[in-house]
């Protein structure tokens, strides 16, 4: 277990002179306690109190990295139990099972997926993140064959599992150079299997029957000086496995219990054959603490509402996803172009976009900062209201770029367009555009004339 705040401050210089931000060494020492402070905002720490806090200063859940380069994904390091304290700040990794009982093509497939797939949401690329490689055969050649066609062809990350411990050796000098998880790790293979992952710098996937046994195995982990584990909580059906990952959540946070204080690892795939019921299965594990889901397949149908799930969960709820305030050009408009002008919501400018975009008339959007409200939030909230609109559009550079003073506003705020045109101004003309973003291409075609 971790130091209590008490034990930290006795550690640290003791002469608040405020430069972590935090008023005195005690409240900084509260904060490092419950992991919400590093230690190295402290500049004045001796080496050897640094040596005795860097593990109490440790994050409560370690994270985790596998695979290379751009394609390698972080879990983990979280601490908080719920998001409206502070943001989840590593999302869970999307994985695929793959299995040397699979055919050529079908690993194949599932490859392509893992590697060339990707989706575009509010200027966010998602995608899958590690393969799950299974010796299901129960046979050293069929697997390795399966582990260097993994290895060869991506550098995203992988863990490798096989009960046969010969053979996750040899499936770990055939991935030598790349950042691997090896899996399981069980209260009878612990001591050598841990050994061999902190003599090749892998990654232990701890597994056990109970949480009893789990944390026994994570405690040889936290023994051994590894720093990074994933501990597997599929080992049962979905209600265990939402429970298990509850428990490890609140033993990590909570009791700061070192052993359980690495991300999850939990295998939808396992538990049932319905793709459907998988993914769901995945997407709830996802909502209650998951580090990582694994499932059968990365098909899009199964991907893409995962990583939308994911999405949700792991941005700031205190905070709107937002676009940065300016003119957007879209189609290559030119001086006679219609002008657009609507919030810095990031949904609400990607659905609008992507509608101008789709109606291929030339148009500029001017985007303003209503700190990520939508158009009718913004205006009862008095951002998107008249006498804020007209300064941003005089001074957004709008009126270097066309030749005329027309601008249309979205149809939900038609009751500002009296008072916005005479903050505008003689010449301004203030249009009622569209209420729904899906009535645009109409409507810029017939304000064009096309
Ligand atoms: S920077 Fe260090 S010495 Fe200064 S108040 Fe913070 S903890 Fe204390």
């Amino acid at each position: 277990m971790g130091l209590t705040g008490i034990q930290i401050y006795k550690l640290l210089p003791q002469t608040n002179c405020k430069e972590c931000g935090d008023p005195t060494c005690l409240a900084f020492a509260m904060k490092l306690a419950a992991g919400k402070a590093e230690l190295d905002k402290c500049p004045y720490v001796s080496e050897e109190s640094k040596a005795k806090l860097s593990e109490a200063s440790a994050p409560p859940i370690r994270d985790v990295t596998l695979g290379q380069g751009d394609a390698a994904w972080k879990v983990g390091g979280e601490t908080v139990k719920y998001r409206h304290e502070k943001t989840f700040v590593n999302p869970t990794a999307i994985v695929v099972a793959l299995s040397n009982e699979q055919s050529a093509d079908d690993v194949d497939t599932q490859l392509k997926y893992l590697n060339e797939q990707s989706f575009e949401r509010v200027g966010k690329i998602l995608a899958p993140n590690w393969a799950f490689l299974w010796d299901q055969k129960k046979d050293q050649a069929s697997f390795l064959d399966l582990v260097k066609k993994v290895g060869g062809a991506t550098e995203k990350g992988i863990i490798v599992s096989s009960e046969d411990v010969a053979t996750l050796k040899a499936a770990a000098e055939a991935l030598k150079g790349k950042k691997f998880a090896i899996h399981p790790v069980t209260k009878d293979n612990a001591d050598d299997l841990i050994a061999f992952a902190k003599e090749v710098g892998a990654v232990p996937v701890a597994q056990g029957d109970t949480l009893e046994d789990l944390a026994a195995v994570g405690e040889k982990i936290v023994a051994a000086g590894l720093k990074e584990a994933l501990l597997d909580t599929g080992w049962k059906g979905i209600r265990e496995t939402v429970t298990a990952n509850i428990a490890i959540r609140r033993a990590a946070l909570d009791k700061k219990f070192r052993p359980l204080g690495f991300p999850t690892i939990a295998f939808p795939c396992a538990m049932t054959q319905d793709v459907e019921l998988q993914a769901t299965y995945a997407a709830l594990l996802i909502d209650k603490y998951a580090g990582a889901v694994v499932v059968s397949t990365l098909d899009p149908a199964v991907t893409y509402p995962l990583l939308v799930n994911r999405l949700n969960i792991y941005t700031d709820p205190q905070r709107p996803m937002t676009m940065d305030q300016g003119i957007y050009e879209i189609n290559n408009p030119g001086p006679d172009s219609p002008v657009i002008v609507t919030t810095n919501f990031a949904l609400t400018y990607f659905v609008v976009s992507a509608e101008v975009e789709a109606s291929r008339v030339p148009t500029w959007l001017l985007i303003m900062d209503t700190e990520g409200m939508s158009v009718l939030t913004a205006w009862s909230a008095g951002k998107f209201v008249a006498d804020a609109i007209a300064p941003f559009v005089k001074k957004s550079g709008i009126t270097e770029k066309v030749n005329h003073r027309k601008l249309i506003i979205p149809g939900y705020v038609a009751q500002i367009s009296g008072e916005l045109q005479e903050e505008l101004g003689e010449g301004w003309e203030v249009v009622i555009g569209t209420r729904e973003a899906a009535d645009i291409p109409k409507f810029l075609k017939d304000y064009v004339g096309q």
